[in-house]
Parts: C-alpha cells; sequence; structure tokens
C-alpha cells in the first residue's frame, strides 16, 4: 500500500493537506512536533469521513528522531512505502538581520532545510527502488521568491528548498519520482494570524488571504495521476501577489 507523509500536518496547511490527501483515498500520516491535541484532531476527522490516518512524531531539524520514527513505521510496514511525501513543516521568526539572535536564523534554517534534507533522503530509496511513481511536494513561500523584509532566514530557507526542489526533480525523474514546491503568499493559518492582515490585504490583488484548503487542492492535485509529468516546477499561490 502507498502511504502519504505530511510533516507539520497538525495545523495549518499541513493539515488541510493531510484531510485533502485522505479524501483522494491515500492513507495519510499526520507528523506534528509538539501539538498531540491537534494532530488527533486531523486524524479523527479524517477517520470520521472513512479515510485512514496515523500519527507520527518527530522534530524535522533532529535527524536520530526522524530516522528512528520512520525506521520503527516500515518495520510495522514491511509490505508498504511512503509513496507521496509533502514537506510542509516550518516556522517564522522574523526580524531585521542586524538584530536577529543566532538561535533565529539557525532554527528556521534548521527546520526548514535540514528537516526537508532528513526526512527526503530517508524516504528517497524506497521510492525510487519501486517504479510506481512518487510524489514530492516542498512547501516553500512567496518570500523565498522575492524576498521579503525581516525575513532573510525564512527567505534563505525557502529559496534553499527551491534549488533543492529543480536539483532533486532531477535526479529524480527517471525513476518516476516527481518533485515540485508550491509557494504560498498570505495564506490564514496561526503562522500568519500575528500579521496585521487588514494592511497586508491590501497589498493582495485579490483582497484576502488565502485559506488552507485552497493550497491543499494543489498539493492534491500535484499528488495526482493528472500532475504525472511536472516536475521541478515552483507553483505560486498568492491571489495575484508577486
Ligand atoms: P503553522 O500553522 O504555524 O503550522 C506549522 C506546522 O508545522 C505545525 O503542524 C507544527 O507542528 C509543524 N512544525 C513546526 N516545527 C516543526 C518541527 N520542527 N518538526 C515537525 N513539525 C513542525 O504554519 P502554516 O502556516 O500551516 O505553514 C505551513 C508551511 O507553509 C510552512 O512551511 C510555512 O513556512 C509555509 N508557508 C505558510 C504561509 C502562510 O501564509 N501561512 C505562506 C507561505 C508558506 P505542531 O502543531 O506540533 O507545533
Amino acid at each position: 500500500m502507498k502511504y502519504s507523509l505530511v510533516t507539520g500536518g497538525s495545523r495549518g496547511l499541513g493539515r488541510a493537506i493531510c484531510i485533502k490527501l485522505a479524501s483522494m483515498g491515500i492513507p495519510v500520516i499526520i507528523n506534528y512536533q509538539s501539538n498531540q491535541a491537534a494532530a488527533e484532531e486531523v486524524r479523527d476527522i479524517i477517520l470520521a469521513s472513512g479515510g485512514q490516518a496515523s500519527l507520527m512524531k518527530f522534530d524535522v531539524s533532529k535527524q536520530e528522531e526522524v530516522t528512528s520514527a520512520l525506521n520503527s513505521w516500515e518495520k510495522e510496514h514491511p509490505d508498504d512505502y511512503i509513496a507521496y511525501l509533502v514537506n510542509n513543516a516550518g516556522i517564522r521568526r522574523d526580524n531585521v538581520m542586524f538584530m536577529m539572535p543566532d538561535n533565529d536564523w539557525h532554527s528556521v534554517i534548521d527546520i526548514t532545510v535540514n528537516g526537508f534534507f532528513y526526512v527526503t533522503r530517508a524516504l528517497l530509496p524506497k521510492m525510487m527502488s519501486r517504479k510506481h511513481g512518487g510524489r514530492i511536494v516542498n512547501m516553500t513561500s512567496l518570500s523565498g521568491l522575492k524576498g521579503m523584509a525581516g525575513q532573510t532566514n525564512y527567505s534563505a530557507a525557502k529559496a534553499a528548498i527551491i534549488g533543492a526542489t529543480k536539483s532533486l526533480a532531477q535526479e529524480a525523474a527517471a525513476r518516476n519520482v516527481t518533485v515540485n514546491a508550491v509557494a504560498p503568499g498570505f495564506i490564514e493559518t496561526d503562522m500568519t494570524r500575528d500579521l496585521p492582515q487588514d494592511e497586508l490585504k491590501q497589498l493582495v490583488p485579490m483582497k484576502r488571504f488565502g485559506k488552507p484548503e485552497e493550497v491543499a487542492e494543489l498539493v492534491g492535485f500535484l499528488c495526482s495521476d493528472s500532475a504525472s509529468y511536472i516536475t521541478g516546477e515552483v507553483i505560486s499561490i498568492n491571489g495575484g501577489l508577486y
């Protein structure tokens, strides 16, 4: 059986993506770091609607945690593999660069870039050895495309993900594994709750923030058979804000 793993699946975009993938009939593994209640809620919503879901706790930036969780899962599922990976876990620690503490630089890079590396590398051998096709979707951001004042750490991390997406797409294409990135603008989640929303909405041509479900539709499409020839792309979803 082919499973999906969504990192940071307990809240925000990850939550909506888990629900979307489950509605497509794909069993979902919901990764979270600390918010077990939120992760359980996502699992229960999926189970209640007839889907399959389970939880997997690890911090994407801690290699031992990633390896140990994925190894245990593989031992328990000898005939299954994770064919769909959504690298979605991420944090924001905004500050102008001259005042940015070391930890805010490193934590954003660790979770976004190293987290992507640890999880993806662990799953690639199985994905690439079965010629059934695999799907990797990496969550980047408008900030990684155009930069944003106060986000040098976040922009650097998200731009790194774009570069890695394009390189890995070329490595994995012959094995029928597609690798794409999704670049949202402002989406209504916990991550954007503290921003001056009324002010920022005026910058968006559509005059509103996006909804997690709108991003989940795009991720669902990229994971579907309809997207089998799309790889190495960065697809923006931003209400017209570039
Ligand atoms: P969010 O509401 O803050 O949720 C973040 C999720 O990531 C939570 O599920 C959280 O788990 C998980 N997480 C955080 N650190 C983790 C770690 N070290 N290991 C594993 N999981 C971790 O964020 P969001 O708005 O949904 O953002 C999701 C992704 O989209 C991020 O990569 C973000 O950069 C990107 N993005 C968001 C926007 C936006 O406007 N919201 C725009 C562009 C890009 P817990 O629940 O356990 O804390």
